[in-house]
């Protein structure tokens, strides 16, 4: 791998929260991957959802097929940029660990549930799992993985967290948020392959779940142009059972235009920069981006969606069943600690806590947080008696 003086470097990490050897064979960013992938969040996360519900259908993305859309696009733009193609993928693979089940219903409903007690945010629950609620070291709680790995996970961050943090970890990844600083470049490089990801598969899914169609999906250039591209060239595409061909050979090249413009703009950003090192580049303006053009269509694309896809009536009855699916376990736990498993229980009540108090509803929150959406909606069949989501 060949390294621009602007990336990350394995061998002048900023390190880890606990000192610990180096290993013979493998980088600190290619043992942080590793750890993340053996984790028990990493596992939950191909039994959560993004858009659609996990039982909806098979072939639709969970979080773990995103996560992994996300690490190759990545690693690929990267790879071209002379990145570190290890920590973007690092990063890449536990972006979305923090996530609630039932995609972003969950995350606001959690976040409600939070009110007053700090709130619920999914990117400071990423760094949670990684920082504090996996177990599996003898020593310490966490994947202890490096200041770099954790600093693209934490994409967003409140002020108010930013300064909890920094008082926790002077100087730690709360800093930038309080300084207005960028992340390094791998971690600006995970922001827009998951945009770019996302634009292509949420077309997939909603089109392949008739949720939308391709004729509604004229008006969104970005996708458009190059479905009539593909006809052009492919005319046999337009009879009546070739619609999947067509959807895919639109879709794979809206991705590799996305990736051509993110690689050139950026080359040239970089060029116009000239940072010397991670630093400069963490000090410069965002220096990974699309073109102005490209972020417009991506803009509409998104805003397509949102009206279309995220707004449509199906996804919003099951938008408002995972809001109080997640309401009614957080109050049933609230109530009754002990129905959580046996650690959140034992953390529940150590914490020497009324039910009231800012570490129970954190407790509570953590326990939901990391639930996949079928364990939350059998949780609260039997907490409720009531049979939704599932
Ligand atoms: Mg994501």
């Amino acid at each position: 791998m060949t390294l621009a003086a602007f990336a990350c470097d394995p061998a002048h990490s900023r390190g880890r929260r606990y000192a610990e050897t180096s290993a013979p064979t493998r980088t600190e960013y290619q043992r942080d991957r590793d750890r993340i992938v053996h984790s028990s969040a990493f596992r939950r996360l191909v039994y959560k959802t993004q858009v659609f519900l996990n039982h909806e259908g098979d072939l639709f993305r969970t979080r773990l097929t995103h996560s992994l859309e996300v690490a190759q696009l990545g690693r690929s733009i990267a790879r071209s940029l002379e990145l570190n193609e290890d920590l973007v993928e690092a990063i890449a693979l536990a972006h979305d660990l923090g996530h609630t089940p039932f995609g972003h219903a969950g995350q606001d409903a959690l976040n409600e549930c939070m009110d007053g007690a700090g709130g619920f945010e999914h990117n400071l629950q990423s760094l949670r799992v990684v920082d504090q609620l996996e177990e599996r070291y003898p020593l310490f709680d966490g994947l202890n993985l490096t200041f770099e790995t954790r600093e693209g996970i934490l994409k967003h961050c409140s002020r108010l967290n930013a300064q909890t943090l920094e008082a926790c970890e002077p100087g730690g990844v709360g800093r930038r948020f309080l300084d207005h600083t960028q992340p390094s470049l791998e971690a600006q490089l995970c922001n827009l392959a998951d945009e770019i990801a996302y634009n292509a598969h949420d077309i997939d899914d909603g089109v392949r779940s008739g949720l939308i169609t391709l004729e509604q999906l004229q008006v969104v250039p970005l996708f458009d142009d190059f479905r009539r591209q593909t006809l052009l060239e492919y005319a046999h595409l337009a009879g009546p059972t070739q619609g999947r061909r067509l959807l895919y050979e639109a879709i794979r090249r809206m991705l590799s235009a996305q990736v051509y413009d993110v690689i050139d703009t950026t080359r040239q950003a970089l060029e116009r920069a000239a940072p010397a090192s991670v630093d400069a580049a963490r000090a410069a303006q965002p220096l990974l981006s699309f073109s102005e053009d490209m972020r417009k269509k991506s803009m509409m694309l998104k805003q397509f969606l949102l009206q279309n896809l995220y707004r449509h009536p199906q996804v919003m009855l099951m938008t408002g069943q995972a809001r109080q699916v997640i309401r009614e376990l957080f109050e049933a736990y609230l109530r009754e600690p002990v129905q959580m498993q046996a650690g959140f229980a034992v953390r529940a009540q150590t914490a020497g806590a009324t039910s009231e108090s800012a570490v129970t509803l954190r407790v509570v929150a953590d326990y939901i947080a990391g639930m996949t959406d079928r364990f939350a909606s059998r949780e609260h069949e039997r907490l409720t008696g009531q049979r939704l989501l599932a």
